[in-house]
């Protein structure tokens, strides 16, 4: 299977989905760093949510999905852009031994989801706290407190791939059939996390949902690529200021800054960052300058 993300519909009611599928994607993230199992298991889930919360959007830029402990570690970050490429990263202070760990560390937690404009702007941002403890549970808590929708979420990851299943009962429309949303949603939940990870979409859901009459689209590529560059490293740096950046240079020697994302190294010796200032407007020289 390809990496990708596939919706569909139960034709003539309220209810959508997507599946989707990662492998590549998600490898590029394993190859990248090396994360303890149970961390490396949320992050898989995580980034396979972040996919199906994007595509339940129409948006230039991109969805990011932040999940940050109380002590405040920072625990997740997953970004999913609009042209369909995929970046995560975790960070933990003491990674949890087991998943009981995790649960208790979620029940802790909160979730943002913030749309970043391709200016680099950000046009909307959520926080709740993390109702549930798993990153579904959290999501769909997420989804029902901040945007009213009723949502079934199933994520599954293991050291290979990630995927998940996302259902939603649109709040507008009205179902004939009262109780399809209920049976729909306990027809998903049988769905085991080896198949949610290993099957093709079409025989997923004929499997899951037989008897309904569901539409299935095309399915959509995803990828892994990490946006960061040389240009933002440098505009980082500017905000750092030449005071910072020279007592960093007098230590080390150089300035090294190292992507949190996808651990890309980006090196500035003296003359490459006498270079990032000197092609700064003289603003800050006039403002010493009397
Ligand atoms: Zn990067």
């Amino acid at each position: 299977m390809t990496d990708s993300i596939q919706r569909f519909l139960f034709e003539g009611t309220p209810i959508r989905g997507e599946l989707v599928h990662l492998q590549a994607t998600w490898r590029a993230v394993l190859e990248r760093h090396d994360y303890p199992p149970v961390l490396r298991t949320l992050l898989g889930e995580a980034m396979a949510a972040c996919a199906l919360l994007a595509a339940t959007l129409k948006f230039d830029g991109a969805l990011v999905l932040q999940v940050q402990g109380s002590n405040p570690t920072r625990l997740m970050v997953v970004e999913c852009t609009s042209e369909g490429t995929l970046r995560a990263t975790a960070k933990w202070s003491e990674p949890p031994a087991a998943a009981a760990g995790v649960r208790a560390l979620l029940r802790e937690a909160r979730c943002a989801i913030t749309l970043i404009q391709p200016d680099g702007s950000q046009s909307y941002q959520g926080v709740v706290e993390v109702r549930g403890d798993s990153v579904a549970q959290m999501l769909m808590h997420y989804m029902l407190q901040s945007e009213q929708i009723e949502t079934t979420m199933l994520l599954a990851a293991d050291a290979t791939g990630a995927a998940g299943m996302l259902l939603q009962r649109l709040p507008e429309a009205r179902d004939e059939d009262a109780d399809r949303w209920t049976r729909v949603r306990m027809l998903a939940d049988t769905l085991q996390p080896a198949e949610l990870l290993g099957l093709p979409a079409q025989t997923l859901l004929r499997r899951l949902f037989h008897e309904e009459d569901l539409r299935l689209f095309d399915a959509q590529p995803l990828s892994f690529r990490c946006s960061c560059s040389r240009t933002r490293v440098e505009s980082m740096l500017k905000m750092l200021g030449p005071q910072e950046v020279q007592s960093v240079i007098a230590e080390q020697g150089r300035v090294e800054v190292t992507c949190e994302f996808c651990y890309r190294v980006w090196r500035f010796d003296p003359v490459d960052a006498a270079a990032v200032f000197a092609a700064t407007p003289a603003a800050s020289q006039s403002h010493t300058r009397h």
